[in-house]
Formats: C-alpha cells, structure tokens, sequence
C-alpha cells in the first residue's frame, strides 16, 4: 500500500524534508508539499527585501522538478490528528500516514497593546513588501528587538536610507548572545551609520505616533517594525499535539513529535534541545532539522526507525548592511568562543556565502544533507 508523506510549509524546513523524504522514501511512497505560496521565500533576505532590494525568484515547482514530490498551493488550516487529515483552504483535504509539519513563525504582535494595529513585522515577505511600500514616505523608524534579526534590519534600514532617523530599542542588551568584541562591533557600526541603540527598555505600548516603554519614556517615530519575537501557527496546539509554552511541538531525538510519533515536527514549529538548551529559532538549526525530518519520514514509509538526529551551532552570522557584518563562531551549545569573531567587510562576505549555501541546500538536499 502507498505510505502517504504529507509535509506542510515549503520554507527552509519544509522544502528540504520534502525533497529529502522523495530521495529517501522508496517506491511505494507518495511524497505531498502544501505550501501557502508557489515560490520559495528567502526569508533570511527579507531585511533586504524592506529596503526595497531584489531578490532571487524561486518557484517551488523548479526546486522540485525531477523529484516526484507534488506540489498543493493551499493554506492549511487543521489538522485531525485521530483521523489523520489534513484541512486545507484552496484544495482538498489530504489523509497521511507520516505528517511533517513545517510551517515555520510570524511576527508575535500579540505581545503588547498596539502592536498588531500600529506596528509592522519582518517576518513574512507580506510585511516585508508593506514595509517597502511605506519606506518612501517615512523620515523615522523604531526597530523592536534587539536579537539578530533587529540588529540585521536596522543596520539595513540605515545604509539604504541614510536621511532615515533609526532607533533600535531593546528590552535588553543589545546582540545578547553575542560575545562583548562582537557586541562591540555592533554598537560601533551602528554609531557610525546613525542607529541610536535603547538598551535595557521594555516597550509597554505601540500607538499610532510612538512607543511607550515601560520605564516611562516615549520613543515617538513614524513607524515601528516589530522584530521582538516570533510565535509559532497554532495547529498543532489545535490537533491535541504536546507542545511548549509557545506552541513549539515537542518532538524525541528523532524529530517525532511526543504524543504523535507519526507526526514529525522540524523548523521553527518544533522545539527540540540542542546540546542542553531548546533550539534558536533558526535557519542555522532548522534547515539541518528539515533535511533529517525528511530522512525519518523516509525511514518511516519503508518501515524502519528512523535515527536520533545531531545538531549542533557553529557561529552566528549577522549582516550589517552589505558591506559590514559579523560571524560570531561559538561552540556546540551556541555560546560564543569569545575571540573569535570575524567583523566587517570579510564577516558581509562569508554572511553572503553561508545565504547562498542554504538555497544550494535546498536545490540539492542530498549533498546538503552529507555534510
Ligand atoms: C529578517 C530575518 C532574517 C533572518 N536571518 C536569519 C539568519 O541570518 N540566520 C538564521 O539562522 N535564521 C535567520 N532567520 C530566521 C529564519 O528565517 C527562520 O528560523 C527559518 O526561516 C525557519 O524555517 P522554517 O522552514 O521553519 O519556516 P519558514 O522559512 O517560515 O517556512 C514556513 C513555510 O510555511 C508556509 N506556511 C505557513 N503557514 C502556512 C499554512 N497555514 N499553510 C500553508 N503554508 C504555510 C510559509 O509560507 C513558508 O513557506 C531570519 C528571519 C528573519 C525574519
């Protein structure tokens, strides 16, 4: 009987598991992606996307041709989980034997009064593009978050429009799990390219004209872009999954969720502990996710157990514009090797490299998934 492998999200997990459970499955399995969209989105690019930059066009059914994995452009919107369906908006809905479910994060809006009405997100390209559209019009922008992806969008932001006012607030110290030369490195390109930098201040409230933080202060700007967070879909949460506190499905050292051991959970939507602490929400950690995730559902239409899965960090890589950035190298468990870190125009070019080598990944997931 054919071993029905649906896997839901089409991004740096979903499509890497898909390809991968194709290679991996035998011929008695038939392999399913639904995807939102019909194209493969960069989101790792989409602080370049907001300033308005182009990027590469990656239909799906080009990353997919000659694999034999077909293709639904849908919304999932359920999941039955006794039945084993799937419920899509836009096409059928579809019964598995094995779900991999991919469907990645958005911008967490919910998380303080005003921010879902007056705040614009990076997290999808949707709002990266509205960003773009209303870029022309602004003269200041408030950067929320202080993480990498803040970090990465002001620094953007900044060297695209230098008339534009950026100010980054961040509830605490900037780039915290970077180390103190990295952090450095920072603070001084941000100083250069006109960033100002709220450190250590919590943003209560979003409205229309500014930001009241916490401490009482009002940081007035012209828009907002609210990089402090992402949340996960609540489909699993739904479907009776055992998931976290944020909806992150609780997979085993296989990548199979808990409480559904025929449901494999990789990306942002699973929370799995990486050398001792729960995996950043990363592409760093979720392509690597995706390609095994894959290899477990393979595994698992042939009729085997699938094997326990070894992830590890190597460095954090932030850009800071086009010209400038920084590759923190850490150990195993993502904590920085203190000295070592690679700053400037060399760390932009190797950020560069590792962007370009995750769509490689996804063109060619096998080799990708033998190193
Ligand atoms: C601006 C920015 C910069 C970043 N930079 C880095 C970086 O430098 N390094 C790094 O490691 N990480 C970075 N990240 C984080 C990284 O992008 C994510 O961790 C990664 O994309 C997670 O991969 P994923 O496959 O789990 O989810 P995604 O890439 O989000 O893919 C999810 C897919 O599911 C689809 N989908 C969602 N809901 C549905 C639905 N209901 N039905 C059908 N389809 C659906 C989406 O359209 C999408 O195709 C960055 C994030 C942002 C926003």
């Amino acid at each position: 009987m054919t071993h029905r492998i649906v896997v839901l999200g089409a991004g740096y997990a979903g499509l890497g598991a898909a390809k991968r459970a194709a290679g991996t499955a035998g011929r008695d399995a038939r392999v399913t992606l639904v995807n939102a969209s019909d194209r493969f989105v960069e989101r790792v690019r989409l602080h370049q996307v907001a300033t308005g930059q182009a990027t590469a066009d990656l239909p799906l059914a080009g990353l997919l041709d000659g694999t034999g994995v077909e293709l639904v452009r849908a919304r999932a919107t359920g999941i039955d989980a006794d039945a084993r369906t799937v419920r899509l908006d836009g096409a059928a809905d579809l019964g598995y034997d094995t779900l991999v479910y991919a469907l990645g994060s958005t911008a967490d809006l919910d998380a303080v009064p005003g921010a879902r009405e007056h705040a614009l997100a990076i997290a999808r390209e949707a709002d990266a593009a509205l960003l773009r559209d209303r870029l022309p019009g602004l003269e200041s922008v408030a950067v929320v978050g202080g993480g990498l992806t803040g970090i990465e969008t002001a620094a953007e932001l900044a060297e695209a429009r230098p008339g534009l006012r950026v100010e980054l607030v961040t509830a605490g110290p900037l780039g915290e799990g970077l180390g103190s030369r990295a952090r450095r490195h920072v603070h001084r390109t941000f100083a250069r390219m006109g960033v100002t930098v709220h450190e250590n201040e919590r943003v209560a409230n979003v409205a229309a004209d500014g930001l009241l933080l916490e401490s009482g202060r009002d940081l007035p700007a012209d828009a907002f872009v609210w990089a402090a967070g992402f949340r996960v879909p609540s489909l699993a949460a739904d479907a009776g999954l055992d998931v976290d506190g944020r909806g992150r499905v609780r997979v085993d050292g296989t990548l199979r969720a808990r409480s559904h051991p025929e449901v494999i959970a990789v990306g942002d939507v699973a929370v799995l502990p990486v050398r001792g602490r729960a995996a950043r929400m990363s592409c760093q950690i979720g392509l690597p996710m995706g390609l095994h995730g894959g290899a477990a559902a393979g595994a698992l239409a042939r009729g085997r157990e699938p094997r326990p899965v070894k992830l590890r960090y190597v460095s954090q890589c932030v850009s800071l514009g086009r010209r400038d950035g920084v590759v923190q190298f850490t150990r195993a468990d993502d904590t920085p090797i203190e000295p070592a870190v690679l700053t400037g125009r060399a760390a932009a070019r190797v950020k560069e490299a590792i962007v370009r080598g995750t769509v490689f990944a996804m063109r060619r997931p096998n080799v990708a998934a033998a190193f």
